[in-house]
């Protein structure tokens, strides 16, 4: 297989763009964060194509909801296959559109195949009928498809995020339709192409290019039978509530702003390590990043100047160049909301301790940013900065790390640091987060459940817990017709 996607090499030269992007005027369009070049812009659907498109999605699903599981698995798996063998393919347009790391964009794309090939192989498991043992004669819990669901998609991991959507539920029979972030649209419809060429059906996974009237709409059809969405807190409210007035399943990956919590005990030099990557993986722009450094007093002095020193060495560059740690934000429009976020902080108190301006150079790059003396007061308490900007806090012991984690109207990951592994878990189970890991910054694979609470959303993704979200858990029972009432 290979990608039709229009990719020319990358011209370092100064960016056009440098206002807030957004609104675009064109909502789909491909730009390349290192050098904020145009490669090309997308139309988006008209309603008559919308409406074929869904109408080709609700006769597929009445197919395919009907096709064996190992008829469905034997695409899937193909589709995960097929990734691998074009793994480059699909990796260099997720770095030419969002500026991740190439290694990092290959990591995606391996972990993205490892998600589909799982459910291909593990979904008939976890949802075999479940025999219950009734007072008299027999009942079983049958799962049954929903229909077409609808997901709204990030950009900031452009095949991740897709494959953890799709793969569970086109294996439980659904079938889906994606409307993907506007600045990945090459992306978009490499992975629609990507089932197409494993031999799905028309209609088993569409990809939308639409408008967010037209996401109101798909939401309101009544073909459309559950809606995802992974995204900011606000898209998630308007599109829940949608969803929510139409009595529509909803499930809901919002943003997060991780405590990433060292204790006294912690190996330091392999902590602050951990602390890079948790702070600079797809430069900061992970919902699971660590966002908020809170480390016991003992250690924090060390810990700053270790981590400070750290942050100071990556190495700022292209992006598909392997030797690059440090690669542009997504979209300009990134940079400026975080550069504003910044200076808001900073006027409310917050210290600048490195950091804190763009990179003087073409493209939307940012310097690794360290906050300290952030006050409950200062709006920066509460939000999530989505990119390479830590905010350091200094706590006396374990208990005022927890408080400080858990004073957060997010509920996503979390990160325990403490060479005691049962003392990580009692701390764990006191942090009120989806997610807590010890000894690692949150991280996700196919058999770990993804998702949060609070403002963080709510639902689960991946592993068995993922598939069983757009299912009816159905009840069959077979009574003894001469029981009593
Ligand atoms: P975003 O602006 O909310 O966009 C996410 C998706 O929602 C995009 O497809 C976007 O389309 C669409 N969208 C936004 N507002 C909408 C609306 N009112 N109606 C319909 N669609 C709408 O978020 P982002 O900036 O792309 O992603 C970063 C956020 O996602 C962060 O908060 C991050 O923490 C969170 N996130 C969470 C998880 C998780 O699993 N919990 C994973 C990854 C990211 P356009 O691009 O066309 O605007």
């Amino acid at each position: 297989m290979t990608t039709s996607l229009a990719i020319p090499p990358p011209a370092p030269k100064r960016p056009t763009i440098q206002s807030p992007a957004k609104p675009k005027t064109k909502a789909y369009q491909s730009v390349n964060p290192y050098n904020g070049k145009t490669f090309k812009t997308f139309e988006e659907l008209t309603d008559a194509q919308l409406e074929t498109a869904i109408q080709t999605a609700a006769t597929c699903f009445a197919a395919w909801r009907n096709k064996t599981f190992a008829g469905r698995a034997t695409i899937v798996a193909k589709a995960a296959a097929l990734m691998r063998t074009h793994a480059d393919d699909f990796a260099k347009p997720v770095t030419l559109e969002m500026g991740k790391l190439i290694g990092e964009s290959q990591g995606e794309v391996a972990l993205s195949a490892d998600i589909i090939d799982y459910y291909a192989r593990n979904a008939e498991r976890f949802l075999a009928t479940v025999k219950l043992q009734p007072g008299s004669g027999e009942a079983e819990i049958v799962s049954t498809p929903f229909g077409v669901l609808f997901g709204v998609q990030p950009w900031n991991f452009p095949y991740y995020q897709l494959a953890r959507f799709a793969a569970p539920n086109l294996m439980a029979g659904n079938v889906v339709m994606v409307k993907h972030a506007g600045c990945v649209p090459q992306c978009a419809i490499a992975f629609e192409k990507l089932w197409r060429d494993a031999g799905a059906p028309a209609g088993a996974y569409t990809n939308l290019l639409i408008s967010y009237e037209q996401v109101k709409r798909v939401i309101d059809d009544p073909r459309i039978k559950g809606v995802a969405l992974t995204g900011s807190v606000e898209a998630g409210k308007s599109v829940a509530a949608r969803a929510g007035q139409n009595l529509k399943k909803s499930t809901m990956e919002l943003g997060g702003s991780d405590a990433f919590i060292v204790l006294e005990d912690a190996d330091l030099d392999k902590t602050v390590k951990w602390a890079v990557w948790a702070k600079m993986n797809n430069t900061g722009q992970c919902c699971v990043a660590g966002k908020r450094f809170i480390v016991v007093e003992k250690l924090a002095d060390k810990f700053l100047e270790m981590f400070q020193a750290a942050l100071a060495d990556l190495k700022q560059g292209d992006p598909m160049d392997e030797a690059t740690s440090l690669g542009p934000l997504s979209t300009e429009a990134a940079l400026v909301q975080l550069l504003v976020q910044i200076k808001g902080a900073v006027a409310k108190g917050a210290r600048l301790l490195m950091g804190g301006n763009r990179i003087d150079r073409p493209g939307s790059f940012m310097e690794p940013t360290i906050l300290t003396d952030i006050k409950p007061a200062n709006p920066a308490f509460r939000e999530e900065f989505f990119g390479p900007v830590a905010l350091f806090f200094r706590v006396k012991n374990e208990d005022e790390a927890i408080a400080l984690a858990n004073d957060s109207d997010f509920g996503l990951g979390g990160a325990v640091f403490t060479r005691d592994v049962a003392r990580g878990k009692r701390v764990a189970n006191r942090i009120d987060t989806g997610m807590v890991f010890i000894n690692h910054p949150t991280w996700t694979t196919a058999d770990l459940p993804f998702g949060g609470i609070k403002n963080s959303g709510y639902g689960r993704e991946l592993s068995s817990l993922g598939i069983q979200e757009f299912v009816n858990k159905k009840l069959v029972r077979v009574a003894l017709i001469d029981d009593a009432a």
